[in-house]
């Protein structure tokens, strides 16, 4: 039973509040389905208000979508995107504090500003820092548990929790926070000071290899496939190729000619043409190899 219907809501909570609303420009692949209701929350008090008068059977947050894709043959019932209210990053007792919908590459900018080194790293991934806990983000040796203190977070009924570092299991690519929880921000750990042109330096070097390495201006999700952590030494895309699975093609779906664990949706393929690429790459290289090549994208 709904607490409160979603027309009472949606007059309180105005365009914050959209109905059937397509998410195609919500996702970096260009592709939607529709969500029976798209919240852009503007502030806490707004995201409570919702929590406490709508009851959410499953929740699905999302940051910049950079690292999804959105089936279009089913409709989601509600998806919550934090809006630029949730973007503020600011200095707390020598430490870094961002809230969740903040921009990877902003913290990053502001953490250069600010003398602090082992932020690097973000800027070279898109998507804001929500995302990046979730997905445990990293590059070139980093990743988001290496910089993590704190997450703050709120519950579908509108409490507001901290989760300690150790208390969340950061695995490659992943970690175990739980679903239904809509992180709010970050506390990074103090990390130590260092001289700004030396940062600057890493940040160019780290961002002109990413660019000579990955495309920069596709339709795409970044990497399809996690690398295997077993079984082989080599990568998802040196399987891909090896597998000869880096020329297939379905309808308009087809991977990057510059990486090929990076699909390439400049054709403007359908859901369904991507995901039958992803199935029969992963069904080609286990045939052959005997390696489960694991989605590093979420399909929802
Ligand atoms: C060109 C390109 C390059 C990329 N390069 C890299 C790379 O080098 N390294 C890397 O790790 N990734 C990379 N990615 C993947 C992607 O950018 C990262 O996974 C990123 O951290 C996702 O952030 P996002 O805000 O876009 O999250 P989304 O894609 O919107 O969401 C990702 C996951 O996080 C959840 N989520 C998002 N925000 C919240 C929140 N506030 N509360 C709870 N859950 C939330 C979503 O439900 C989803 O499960 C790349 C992607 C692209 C398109």
């Amino acid at each position: 039973m709904q607490k409160s219907g979603i027309s009472k809501i949606a007059n309180y909570l105005k365009d914050q509040i959209k109905l059937d609303y397509n998410l195609s420009k919500n996702s970096w692949f260009g592709i939607g389905g529709n969500s029976s209701i798209f919240f852009q929350p503007k502030n806490k008090e707004a995201l409570k208000y919702f929590l406490l008068n709508y009851k959410i059977k499953k929740n699905i947050i999302i940051g910049s979508g950079s690292n999804i894709l959105f089936k279009e043959t089913n409709n989601k019932d509600i998806v919550i995107k934090l809006g630029p209210g949730f973007t503020n990053i600011k200095e707390i007792n020598g430490k870094i504090f961002a809230e969740s919908a903040a921009l990877k590459s902003k913290v990053s900018e502001f953490a250069l500003k600010n003398s602090y080194s082992k932020f690097e790293f973000m800027s070279c991934i898109p998507g804001t820092i929500g995302g990046g806990v979730i997905m445990n983000a990293g590059c070139f040796g980093s990743e988001f548990s290496d910089v993590i203190e704190e997450v703050y977070a709120i519950t579908l009924n509108g409490d507001e929790i901290i989760l300690k570092k150790s208390e969340i299991k950061f695995e490659y690519r992943k970690s175990n926070i739980n679903e239904n929880l809509i992180i709010l921000g970050v506390l990074f750990a103090k990390t130590k000071k260092n001289n700004s042109d030396k940062i600057l330096e890493k940040i160019n070097i780290l961002k002109s290899k990413k660019k000579k390495n990955q495309p920069s201006s596709i339709k795409t999700g970044g990497s399809t496939f996690k690398n295997p952590t077993y079984g082989t030494s080599l990568k998802a895309w040196q399987l891909i190729k090896k597998y000869n699975c880096d020329t297939l093609r379905f309808g308009k779906a087809k991977y990057s000619s510059k990486h090929c664990n990076f699909i390439d949706n400049t054709e403007k393929a359908s859901s369904e043409e991507i995901e039958q690429l992803i199935k029969e790459t992963q069904k080609k290289i286990f045939l052959q190899s005997g390696i489960k090549l694991e989605l590093e994208i979420k399909i929802i």
